[in-house]
């Protein structure tokens, strides 16, 4: 059998696959610490996904530029995809959740 659980890093409850989030920050149900995955996970998850993708572009034949455009497409459909199932199969270590000065600079957009 799977692992089907994981640790809250702050009360060391048991949390079950539907009470985490492989991406973004999610709350402990039982002390409502905020916590996320860890980064390695989500940085797993996207490096994965890129493999998948160009596989998938490669598989079908695509080459030149059409084969970037299709495999930059394939690969948000793989991330979207294994953002909600990944966890399903590889639950992710949890750290509580420390406020980002957003100097990586990925998530900006809208503030
Ligand atoms: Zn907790």
């Amino acid at each position: 059998m799977r692992k089907s659980s994981t640790k809250c890093p702050a009360c060391g409850a048991n949390l079950t696959v539907r009470q985490v989030r492989a991406v973004g920050v999610f709350e402990c149900p039982f002390c409502e610490t905020k916590l996320e995955a860890s980064e390695n996970y989500a940085y797993w998850i996207c490096a994965s996904s890129v493999v998948v993708a160009i596989a998938l572009a490669w598989a079908m034949g695509f080459n030149g530029l059409h084969f970037v455009i299709i495999a930059a497409v394939f690969w948000n459909l793989v991330v979207a995809f294994a953002i909600n199932t990944v966890q399903f199969f590889i639950l992710p270590k949890l750290e509580v959740w420390v406020p980002d000065d957003g100097s990586l600079g990925l998530r900006g957009g809208s503030k």
